[in-house]
């Protein structure tokens, strides 16, 4: 045979997800945490695996992990809770779910770029919000889109990723008040914001509102893929029916179970992650010709004249690597940078301020 049958016309023309991962010394481009698990943590994870026995399949339900994550934010049960392999299946699972054909999603671009791509998988028609020049939310065109009755699904990113800013309560209240569909804040970064930004306090207002919350990030567990969603048991159901039996293995429990119940140690990491963010921060907008955005997550957007050139050459003369979102709409020039360690922060300063050096 040397001709191959096409795959889904949905599939064919698509292209895979790019995490743009090219290895460097400095690796500020994935927004992962600069730190790997503190040593005691992973001596008791590692005592535990021991015990593990491999043969045996997973808790379907992770249950332990459940129930620890429904206490947590003092839900009623865990069937509030619902695990997933990284957020991004829990992504997939509500498209699955909640879109496809005849179905249709609100999205806010510039946004993360996994919703579109969810939606074109799924079939799911996407109305586009755009964000406004500042990638404030337009409140006004959301709600009176949301008002024709027409949307299933709105994804709403706070803080929103590559932007970094939040969504206003206030406003996401209003929304889940006045339309029955269901609206997903993803709050993939939230432990880096400040208090009163989170929707975790209105889960028993709204069925309509779910959370998506993941151990990637200010967790430092992206290497072991644990994210889990929030929400009204009724659509923690419907998700229910659309997951793989097995995605969350026995292991990955084992890692949610021991940093969950020690979170609060994280707190002295997402406080330095904080400061270093504001000094970053401070430092790029004293720069000429660089616009650095306001963020409340662990990365800056920021815009500078001839991006793509610039990270370019610093990857290639200085092994700092950022990610460039230069080539997305609303974000042209734009550049985002992982707050990372004290010293991965300089060495990028230091790059970046060499270049804007050479074309002055
Ligand atoms: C990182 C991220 C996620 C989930 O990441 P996982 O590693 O799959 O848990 C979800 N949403 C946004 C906006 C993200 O940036």
């Amino acid at each position: 045979m040397t001709e191959l049958r096409p795959s889904n016309p949905r599939v064919a023309p698509l292209v895979a997800y790019d995490p743009k991962s090219l290895p460097a010394d400095t690796f500020i481009s994935a927004n992962e945490s600069p730190y790997d698990m503190d040593p005691e943590l992973k001596q008791k994870v590692l005592e535990r695996l021991a015990a593990l026995p491999f043969n045996r399949y997973p808790d379907p339900l992770a249950g332990k992990l459940r129930a620890l994550i429904a206490q947590g934010y003092g839900l009623p049960g865990p069937d509030c809770v619902l695990l997933g392999n990284g957020g991004d299946e829990l992504l997939m699972d509500l498209f699955l779910a909640y879109g496809g054909p005849e179905r249709t999603l609100l999205n806010t671009p510039p946004t993360f770029s996994v919703y579109a791509y969810n939606a074109l998988l799924t079939g799911t028609r996407v109305v586009d919000v755009p964000r406004r020049a500042d990638f404030s939310l337009d409140e006004d065109a959301i709600m009176a889109r949301a008002a024709r009755g027409d949307i299933d699904l709105l994804v709403i990113t706070s803080p929103n990723n590559p932007t970094g800013n939040v969504a206003n309560v206030g406003f996401l209240r209003r929304l889940l008040e006045s339309s029955d569909a269901l609206v997903l804040v993803d709050e993939a970064y939230m432990e880096f914001a400040d208090a009163g930004c989170s929707m975790t306090p209105y889960l028993g207002e709204y069925p309509n509102l779910l959370i998506l919350r993941t151990f990637s990030k200010a967790y430092g567990l992206a290497g072991v893929r644990l994210g889990y969603v929030l929400g009204d048991p009724r659509v923690i159901r419907e998700l229910g029916k659309v997951r793989q039996p097995y995605s969350v293995d026995s292991i990955s429990q084992v890692l949610g179970e021991v940093v969950f119940a020690d979170r609060t140690r994280y707190d002295a990491r997402i406080r330095e992650t904080r400061g270093e963010r504001a000094r970053l921060s401070a430092k790029l907008a004293a720069l000429p010709r660089v616009r650095v955005f306001a963020s409340q997550a662990n990365f800056l957007l920021v815009r500078v004249p001839d991006a793509h050139a610039i990270w370019q050459d610093m990857y290639e003369q200085d092994s700092v690597l950022v990610r460039d979102f230069s080539a997305t709409p609303g974000l042209e020039d734009c550049l985002r940078i992982t707050v990372g360690s004290p010293q991965e922060n300089d060495r990028f300063l230091q790059a970046l301020c060499k270049q804007l050096d050479r074309r002055r």
